[in-house]
């Protein structure tokens, strides 16, 4: 199975991405090399490989379906889980990148970058876990610490469309007195509100292995740093590919999209009371979708008979956890994963509310 490894062009040694960052980092001579000129590079790398490929002729197999590959920077045979994309090998711990899990079909079209390095991520988890009562005390062991690992997860994203037409009546009333008489006056509107709505950024884990409630505690992600996928942020990342596929989601952001445009327009004549609605459609199409991967921070954590998981946002740091001891609830949001949705609503190009 073919794989990537960035090497730093001065020394040879493994490089990885520094979150926040359009550069990586050698750990040994301590250079930096931007993303671009690495990009550059494993393009060249890649066709030379190619031709090389086509002049062995080798067997058509399903890479994609095998479970080893052989480190390129140790030459260790390594077995990975099939999902896995970006990992770090084993023997020699050198980041890998596994090709055809992140080609084709798997090639994500944006990345939201890590924007926590692995310092500050440990040094939030301390201050969190340091905070706690009753905790074990090898939870915050320098062995435990080590096993903090950032993974970027798979996501589907979707942009979608509602076309909306609703008719309704609503009221508005108020009362006084004079005298011995009360005076109610009553006003009645009618509402009518037509339009486009874009509700974009909706997004489902597109992973199965992970605990999507878990993930919904963390979130929102910022849209502001989405970027283009490049492999590079991979490199000393973890990554999964999807194995939940669009079609198995579709409807369920549909039918999202589907409530944020009708809450939206609910919300526009909540004014009025005794709100009745003569006609209250809305139909919803989704007309893009990216195949997005988000950075997460995880620490797992064996206790007693039972496995906790502590989960940090790699873009805003907001985390969640399952403390030993600690019977806490999952902190339960729905909605949209992104916290900036760009609403459009429109109508011959005014807005309508
Ligand atoms: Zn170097
Ligand atoms: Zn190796």
């Amino acid at each position: 199975m073919s794989t990537t490894s960035f090497k730093c062009p001065n020394c040879g040694a493994a490089i990885t991405y520094v979150p926040g960052t359009e550069h990586t980092k050698c750990p040994y001579c301590l250079s930096a090399h931007t993303l671009d000129a690495l990009i550059a590079k494993q393009k060249e790398e890649a066709t030379k490989a190619q031709q090389s490929e086509i002049q062995e002729r080798k067997p058509e197999i399903d890479q994609s379906a095998l479970r080893e590959y052989i480190c390129n920077s140790c030459g260790a045979q390594v077995v990975t889980d099939e999902t896995t994309s970006s990992t770090i090998c084993y023997y020699c711990h050198n980041p890998v990148i596994i090709n055809d899990r992140i080609s084709g079909e798997f090639l994500p079209d944006k990345i939201v970058p890590f924007q926590i390095d692995r310092d500050a991520a440990v040094e939030r988890f301390l201050k969190w876990a340091r905070s706690k009562r009753y905790v074990p005390k090898d939870f915050t062991s320098p062995s435990n610490l080590e096993k903090i690992t950032g993974i970027y997860l798979p996501y589907w994203v979707a942009n979608a469309q509602a076309e909306m037409d609703i008719v309704g009546r609503g009221e508005n009333s108020r009362s006084w007195r004079t005298g011995d008489t009360e005076y109610t006056e009553t006003k009645i509107y009618q509402f009518e509100r037509q339009g486009t709505i874009e509700v974009n950024n909706i997004s489902e884990l597109a992973y199965s292995k992970f605990d999507k409630d878990l993930l919904r505690s963390i979130e929102p992600y910022k849209a502001k740093q989405k970027r283009d996928f490049a492999l590079p942020y991979l490199t000393g990342f973890f990554a999964e590919r999807y194995d939940i596929g669009r079609q198995d989601v579709e409807g369920r952001l549909d039918e999202r999209a589907r409530r944020y445009a009708l809450s939206l327009a609910r919300d526009s004549y909540s004014k009025y009371s005794n709100v009745r609605t003569e006609r209250e459609q809305v139909d919803t199409q989704i007309v893009s979708w990216e195949y997005t991967l988000l950075p997460v921070w995880v620490l797992t954590y064996h206790y007693g008979s039972k496995t906790y998981v502590y989960a940090m946002n790699g873009q805003t740091g907001e985390a969640f956890g399952e403390l030993p001891l600690n019977n806490r609830k999952l902190a339960l949001t729905s909605g949209v994963l992104f916290a900036a949705v760009a609403i459009l609503v429109t109508l011959g190009g005014w807005l309508i509310w």
